[in-house]
């Protein structure tokens, strides 16, 4: 863990176990933390408070400028050690350091953008001052499938605003949030600014963060039941709070469109991270005069995806984190199937040979997927592609509206008025127009409904953040 600027033990002593998912082997021990630690770590975060507030912006962008160059010097090893750890393809890895840095530069270049204002009064005597400050101490607690990017998401701004941070990562993943707090103490981040605190047992810690009067903002990423616990805590001690949560997106291919080209774009993204993604496409939504198209393209591109160790060549889906995640996955493609569905590709665990120590799934396709399947409503995070076939165009927006998450979404048209009304028409906080990565770091990130609550990366992303204070001065 990493308490005031040093490294330490939990004050227990124990420690647990990380295991590479691909094949079972241990790579590492971390400290099993937990209550008092976290106490120890905010005690830190609130004393290295004013000073690190009372920066120029310019001095926090510097570090984030370095904490920047380093990751990109670090890159290569990043990467290695993010497929040992969370099992995707290294060239995947690669990508999310890339992108994991770009928070960095965004909010280095954003922290000398916070602005205030000034405003006049009804009183001719008067004028008021906004300011913009730090919210003060933040928890942060992060998921295990971006291991890298979630972390610089949400420390990049709220360095850039003042902030000082702890930080509990997943338990899954702890090796890469300790490479990253590396990188920051290497750009020169001073003591008790950033602490980490690891632990098997994330719900003392989660315990701590919610109910500590010195803790002001709660941001979690993960799943919709555990941010809602948190957020649940968070507001009965009316601390500030922003959860990026679940999410089950539609990816709708309209008759116009080319059902080849759509089908190239789902099989690209829905594979990626082994489809454990929060904007990962869930419900294939395809007209039925393209199905058949649609459905040949995704089979021989499915078909063509290899499951493996992330580390060998070729591969493109890795391990999912743990035997849980492979029986969720399974337990939806059998429903489906009992229910009339086609598995055309896949359809099942991958547990002898090379896999058998790990936890896989194969890449797959299942095609006749209805409403009825809880396939169709539960999120998916594995590697499974449902296609539904639709036929009434005025209908599909509705369907794809009937979820209660609200994250990303994807339309697939060359008519123009049809997809600015269902870009208009979309319950959901990012949408994809014909393109399958609508994310970036100078772009709002977040959802609606129960994908969350609040945005990160862009603007917005550091005014999570920050506090407004008026400031009425008699002339
Ligand atoms: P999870 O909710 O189980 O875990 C996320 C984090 O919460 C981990 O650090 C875990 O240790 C911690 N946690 C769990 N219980 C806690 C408690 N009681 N108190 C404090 N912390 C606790 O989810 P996961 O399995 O790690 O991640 C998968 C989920 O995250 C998916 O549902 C996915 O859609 C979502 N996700 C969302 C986004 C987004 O930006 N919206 C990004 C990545 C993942």
């Amino acid at each position: 863990m990493f308490i005031n600027g040093q490294w330490c033990d939990a004050s227990t002593s124990t420690t647990f176990e990380v295991t590479d998912p691909a094949t079972g082997e241990v790579i590492g021990t971390m400290p099993d933390g937990g209550a008092p630690d976290a106490e120890r770590a905010i005690a830190a975060a609130a004393a290295a408070g004013p000073s690190w507030a009372a920066t120029t912006a310019r001095e926090r962008a510097d570090v984030l400028y370095r904490a920047w160059q380093l990751m990109a010097e670090r890159a290569e090893d990043l990467a290695q050690l993010m497929t040992r750890e969370q099992g995707k393809p290294l060239r995947a890895s690669r990508a999310e350091v890339a992108y994991a840095g770009d928070f960095l530069r965004f909010y280095a270049e954003e922290a000398t953008r916070v602005a205030g204002e000034w405003l006049g009064s009804s009183r001719a005597d008067q004028r008021f001052l906004i300011l913009r400050q730090p919210v003060g101490v933040v928890a942060m607690v992060t998921p295990w499938n971006y291991p890298i990017s979630m972390l610089t998401r949400k420390m990049g701004p709220a360095l850039a605003a003042g902030c000082t941070l702890v930080l509990k990562p997943a338990e899954a993943t702890p090796l890469c949030a300790k490479a990253v707090f590396e990188v920051f103490v290497d750009a020169g981040v001073p003591d008790g600014v950033i602490n980490m605190v690891t632990a098997a047992d994330p719900a003392p810690i989660g315990e701590v963060f919610t109910t500590h009067p010195d803790v002001r903002k709660i941001t979690f990423t993960g799943s919709t039941a555990v941010g809602r616990r948190l957020a649940g805590a968070a507001a009965a001690n009316l601390k500030r709070v922003s959860v990026e949560l679940g999410g089950h997106a539609p990816f709708i291919v309209f008759p116009d469109a080319d059902p080849v080209r759509a089908a190239k774009g789902a099989a690209a993204l829905k594979f990626l991270n082994a489809g454990q993604a929060c904007i990962s496409p869930n419900r294939l939504y395809v007209h039925a005069g393209s199905a058949d198209a649609f459905t040949e393209t995704m089979a021989d591109r499915v078909a063509k995806v290899r499951a493996g160790n992330g580390f060998t060549d070729g591969v493109g889906v890795g391990p999912l984190v743990n035997e849980a995640a492979v029986a969720k996955v399974a337990a939806q493609v059998d429903d489906a199937v009992a229910k009339g569905a086609q598995a055309l590709v896949g359809g099942r665990r991958l547990d002898e040979g090379e896999f058998a120590a790990g936890h896989f799934y194969a890449p797959t396709l299942l095609a006749g997927v209805t409403p009825e399947m809880v396939i169709h409503s539960e999120e998916t995070f594995g590697p499974v592609a449902p296609v539904i076939t639709y036929d009434d165009v005025d209908q599909v927006l509705a369907l794809a509206n009937a979820t209660n998450y609200g994250l990303a979404a994807y339309v697939y048209t060359n008519d123009i008025s049809t997809a600015l009304r269902t870009v208009e028409g979309l319950h959901f906080g990012i949408i994809g127009v014909n393109d399958v990565n609508p994310t970036s770091a100078s772009v709002p990130f977040g959802g609606m409904k129960d994908s969350g609550i609040g945005r990160e990366g862009a603007h917005e992303g550091i005014a999570e953040y920050l506090e407004t204070k008026s400031v009425g001065i008699a002339l």
